[in-house]
């Protein structure tokens, strides 16, 4: 029967990772994944157990869960099909912020979804279905590049990916006329996908003044924008300010949806907890989308997972525990910044590395676009043992204190050549 099937490729990202496991080397590096490490290259949680931190009984997660663990009012039954509100409430206060006009106006519809995939997933199915297409064809346009797993996501709901222009090679930056141009060249009531902080892969984010020519290019022309927003905290450090742009646009009413996850600033990977909001332009509206993304979800996976929604509900709804969570958050995002300052540092006052590094520490977020060739890259891998993606891009939690060295100097190597 199922002899047609052609044989899918392995994800990219999951190989590079299964190939750093069986490697022997001692100091082998995988810069592949984007999950965050601690500077003994662990996950977050696990590392504070092992360094025995006073801190553990404060841990978010921990303390969370013992509390849930205790709790004999919570039970096994199954959450509204829209998820639990005190989660989709607390996640839409904590992206849209607590004055956000479009919450008080009653004008956002929250849904629980399976992290941050699952809230991109909802939309682009409830775009595909609901939107406004006209005579325009069913697309969205992505950055060039982008997460490998948008163009998936939507071609899989009927909606075609388009690139626009984003990362400028040249400068290992932005390329901000070419997604001005882009914007201004598509026909009107487009659909944009932008990420909404610490833009994965290239770390390459827009400065407020660009955010603010995006927003009045998208309003000019009625596009909408469809905001995927995986690493708000990552960015800064400050949960406010990597929300900045999201807001800016609730603000300048962009038609627009934000996808959010708790995989990467929670450290809850496994637990699957994220969220879709959709903001519409007045609350009965509200009423109707959030009524067929019910009826969606519904169909797909009929009660969204308890456990994730409720630890961060908690983390979320209990000023100590959040205090705890920005804590933890300020000391990720700072053990980045740190790893970017050394490695720039290594780059060019040590090792006098040939090429301008000032965009290692100009990006932000987990991932750095380092600008080397694929060839270079594999360089890498096979002479230095360094795993990374082909498109160069590296993932800075994957540097500490112990191996930043060992990298700058592969890097060095691998340049040279
Ligand atoms: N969007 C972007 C841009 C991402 O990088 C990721 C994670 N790699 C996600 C969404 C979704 O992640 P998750 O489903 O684990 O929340």
């Amino acid at each position: 029967l199922w002899q047609s099937v052609p044989l899918a490729p392995p994800d990219s990202i999951f190989q590079l990772t299964a190939a750093y496991k069986e490697d022997k080397f001692p100091q082998k590096i995988n810069l592949g994944v984007g999950a965050y490490r601690d500077d003994d290259n662990k996950p977050w949680i696990s590392a504070r157990r092992q360094r025995g931190l006073a801190a553990l009984s404060n841990t978010k997660k921990k303390r969370a869960t013992r509390i849930l663990l205790s709790d004999e009012t919570l039970d096994h039954e199954y959450l509204p099909i829209t998820g639990l509100p005190e989660f989709t409430a607390a996640a839409a206060k904590l992206i849209l912020g607590s004055s956000s006009p479009a919450l008080a106006e009653s004008r956002v519809a929250s849904v629980q979804t399976i992290s941050g995939t699952g809230a991109n997933h909802l939309g682009a199915l409830f775009l595909s279905k609901f939107y406004q297409w006209g005579t325009n064809e069913k697309k969205v346009y992505l950055s060039n590049p982008t997460w490998a797993n948008h163009h998936a996501i939507f071609k899989n709901v009927g909606i075609g990916p388009v690139d626009y222009p984003y990362y400028d090679p040249k400068t290992i930056g932005l390329d901000f006329t070419g997604l001005v141009g882009a914007l201004n060249a598509a026909p009107e009531r487009s659909v944009f996908l932008l990420h909404g902080c610490a833009h994965n892969p290239t770390g390459v984010d827009p400065t407020p003044e660009q955010w603010a020519a995006i927003a009045d290019a998208m309003l000019a022309k009625k596009h909408y924008a469809f905001v995927d927003c995986a690493y708000q905290g990552f960015a800064s450090g400050d949960l406010d300010k990597d929300a900045w742009a999201v807001r800016f646009f609730v603000e300048k009413g962009v038609a627009m949806l934000v996808c959010q996850s708790f995989a990467k600033n929670a450290g809850l990977y496994g637990e699957r907890v994220g969220a879709l909001h959709i903001v519409s332009p007045d609350q009965e509206t509200s009423a109707k989308v959030k009524s067929q993304l019910s009826v969606l979800s519904r169909s797909e996976i009929s009660n969204p997972p308890t456990h994730g929604a409720r630890i961060v509900s908690m983390i979320l709804n209990n000023p100590n525990m959040f205090e705890a969570w920005k804590q933890d958050i300020r000391t990720m995002a700072g053990r980045i910044i740190d790893m970017r300052k050394e490695l720039f540092r290594l780059l060019t006052e040590e090792l006098h590395t040939p090429g301008n590094w000032d965009h290692i520490v100009n990006q932000i977020g987990m991932f750095s676009f380092t600008g080397i060739t694929p060839a270079q890259s594999k360089a890498l891998i096979t002479d230095a043992h360094v795993y990374l993606t082909g498109n160069g891009r590296i993932s800075m939690a994957g540097l500490n204190s112990k191996n930043v060295r060992y990298f700058a100097e592969s890097l060095d190597a691998v340049v040279r050549n």
